[in-house]
């Protein structure tokens, strides 16, 4: 039997914390599809084309996430995300993953609008742009990586116009999501409130 839970919403919302915390306590399979999106932003960057990228992707491009999380590769990945060939050619490895026997957590922009529409769970956290700017500067601070406030900030309110403005999928709460916005909730309140969802659903 599959359980999906769809979990969308901006950069530095808190997505990949409630992700990897419902995964752990429900014993579902996760995955984070933005690395889907940086690593063919990554491949971009070295010089191939991104469509050509997305098709040839492979489990290996995926081996090492942390080397994934920068601010340029974040940037090309939100630049790839906008060609619709690019996203084609990735939507079926998510939705098998979305329909695996024993549950799955995707999180993404476009898990419960376009991935997965049928999934039992939807989710789309979000908060202010001013508190994942300072969420994403201490991560990127706490990783070794040399920027301020204000470029985090021009960083995050530019992918949010990219993956909010795009033609194809763009990134919206699906009419029947659960919102959480952790501008005031804590991240562990919100994890509180997606357990209880999943729960009530899952019966
Ligand atoms: O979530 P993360 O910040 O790693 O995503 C990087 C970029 O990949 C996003 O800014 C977005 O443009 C793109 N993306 C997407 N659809 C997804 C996941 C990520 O377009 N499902």
């Amino acid at each position: 039997m599959s359980f999906t839970v769809a979990i969308d919403g901006p950069a530095a919302a808190g997505k990949g914390t409630i992700a990897r915390a419902v995964a752990a306590e429900f014993g579902f399979a996760h995955l984070d599809t933005g690395l889907l999106y940086r690593a063919v932003g990554r491949r971009m960057l070295a010089g191939e084309d991104p469509v050509t990228a997305a098709q040839a992707l492979r489990a290996d491009d995926l081996g090492d996430p942390d080397a994934l999380r920068t601010p340029e590769i974040a940037r090309a990945a939100s630049q790839v995300a906008v060609i619709p060939e690019v996203r084609a050619a990735m939507t079926d490895f998510q939705r098998a993953f979305a329909y695996r026997a024993g549950g799955a957590v995707l999180d993404g922009r476009d898990i419960g609008t376009v991935i997965c529409p049928e999934a039992q769970v939807k989710l789309f956290v979000t908060a202010s742009a001013e508190v994942r700017a300072e969420r994403r500067l201490s991560e990127l601070l706490a990783a070794g990586h040399e920027t301020d406030y204000a470029t985090v900030l021009a960083d995050v309110k530019a992918r949010d116009a990219r993956d909010a403005g795009r033609a194809t999928s763009p990134m919206v709460a699906a009419e029947d999501a659960l919102t959480l916005d952790t501008t005031e909730l804590s991240i562990p309140a919100a994890v509180a409130r997606a357990f209880a969802e999943v729960a009530a659903k899952r019966g």
